[in-house]
């Protein structure tokens, strides 16, 4: 089996990966060349192809052992994402019919611009660092005993006050009350993890 350290640098490589091309597709999308339809389409498919990749990332690198449950759990999230893919996609169209029909901004008083690349590629690269936590999940219930004892613990990176408050839980591998990103301020920014409490 390949090493945490190996899986979790071919998982992050996995997300940046999908997330330039979620970028492009989201570039494509503001230059007119995808409809925002394509763009929903090519969108779902990479954040399922990811979804299940951060499963088997997780896992051990590959599929044997993961478990029905573990497939509710990436489904489940893809359709979370789904839900939210359709809230973007909305907001490209109404965006570009504003800016169409010379709307004015009540914000700024000046008409509607579509939206930038710059923004559009931000907001679709979420997706894709959306999926550590899938990663992150599976990881943790398949790295060992049911009965051990976890600590939430904080990468070495900057910390929002949701992880803070949660530094130092403890919790048993099969009951671990909430995953890195979900619920937090920093969302998919989170870097913390679950360890073993030595
Ligand atoms: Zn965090």
């Amino acid at each position: 089996m390949p090493s945490r350290e190996r899986l979790e640098q071919a998982a992050e490589q996995w997300r940046v990966g999908v997330g330039d091309q979620m970028a492009f597709a989201a570039r494509m999308v503001g230059q007119g060349a995808f409809n925002p339809a394509q763009f929903q389409e090519q969108m779902r498919g990479m954040v399922k192809d990811l979804q299940v990749r951060m499963a088997i990332f997780g896992n051990d690198g590959t599929r044997d052992g993961l478990t029905q449950r573990d497939w509710g759990v990436v489904g489940r999230e893809c359709r979370t994402q789904y839900a939210y893919l359709n809230g973007f996609t909305q907001d490209i169209v109404q965006r570009q019919q504003l800016a169409e029909a010379g709307a004015i901004d009540p914000k700024t008083g000046a008409p509607y611009e579509v939206y930038s690349a710059a923004y559009l590629e931000n907001r679709a690269q979420l997706y894709a660092r959306a999926a550590r936590a899938t990663y992150e999940r599976i990881r943790t219930e398949h790295g060992g005993e049911n009965g051990d004892e976890l600590v939430w613990t904080l990468s070495a990176a900057e910390h929002c006050a949701t992880c803070l408050e949660r530094d130092g839980t403890v919790a048993r591998r099969d009951s671990i009350p909430f995953w890195p990103g979900q619920g937090t301020d920093c969302q998919v920014n989170c870097r913390c993890s679950w360890e073993l409490v030595d």
